[in-house]
């Protein structure tokens, strides 16, 4: 998508309380999404993309015993440009810190979970799309299951890594489901942009819910106003709240 999708503050969460589109989708379990002994590779964009995407499905996954790779592609550093109080330069191993601390508090331990940052540039990775698909590529193993953003999420990064992950995993003969996280921003109920009718729905317990909001905020940097620039977080409470729903949705693919 060429416009930007991702102004305003979107969707009121109370739309999506009552959307039917919402109501009437098909759940899916853990079981059906990631055979027994299978590892389950997660790639998010950004840091927190993890965690606003999947930090449910990832408490599930551990408590099964699956094991864990994260790859995040970005280090996130173009979150505040401009920003005296965030500057890109530290932003990159703040953010990293950030994430290994939302995942300290999902209960993810290593050595069941690894982690690897590729390092390709914030607001970029549409550019590299090649290099970063040959990157996924090389480190998936046949079994995996891949877990990434949605290819139309709306944000160019998500989007490209969407489109990678979908390359690696068809080249890699392994099964790829795509998560939208910015959908949820731009999108409304029956939207036909969106693929209703593959979105899966994983439900979460209370006690996920609540471990995925604690997880949500170790990610200070996003959170939090910047006088440096006069604009507002991130990730206004709004905006986090409609992702701290009792489920996450994944699109699996169309066939053939
Ligand atoms: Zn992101």
């Amino acid at each position: 998508m060429n416009t930007n999708l991702i102004v305003g503050l979107g969707t009121a969460l109370d739309h999506w309380h009552h959307a039917q589109c919402l109501a009437n989708m098909q759940p899916i379990t853990l079981a059906d999404l990631v055979p027994e002994g299978a590892r389950a590779v997660i790639i998010a964009p950004h840091p927190d993309d993890e965690v606003l995407g999947t930090a449910g499905l990832l408490q599930q996954l551990h408590a099964a015993g699956h094991s864990l790779l994260l790859i995040s592609i970005t280090d996130g550093t173009a979150s505040h440009p401009g920003s005296t109080d965030w500057p890109a330069e530290q932003l990159g191993e703040l953010r990293a810190l950030e994430s290994r601390e939302a995942l300290r508090r999902l209960g993810l331990q290593w050595p069941h979970v690894s982690w690897l940052r590729a390092g390709f540039q914030d607001s970029q990775v549409a550019d590299r799309e090649h290099a970063v698909a040959t990157f996924i590529e090389q480190h998936l193993l046949p079994g995996d299951v891949v877990f990434a953003t949605w290819r139309e999420d709306g944000h160019s990064d998500h989007d490209a890594v969407g489109r990678a992950s979908s390359r690696a995993a068809k080249a890699a003969g392994v099964t790829l489901y795509e998560v939208p996280i910015w959908t949820w921003h731009w999108a409304h109920d029956h939207d036909p942009r969106v693929p209703w009718n593959r979105a899966r729905k994983l439900c979460l317990s209370p006690h996920a819910v609540a471990r995925k909001r604690y997880a949500a905020h170790a990610f200070t940097s996003q959170l939090q106003q910047d006088p440096s620039t006069g604009l507002g977080p991130i990730l206004p409470p709004m905006v986090l709240e409609r992702l701290l729903q009792p489920f996450e949705v994944l699109f699996v693919q169309e066939e053939g």
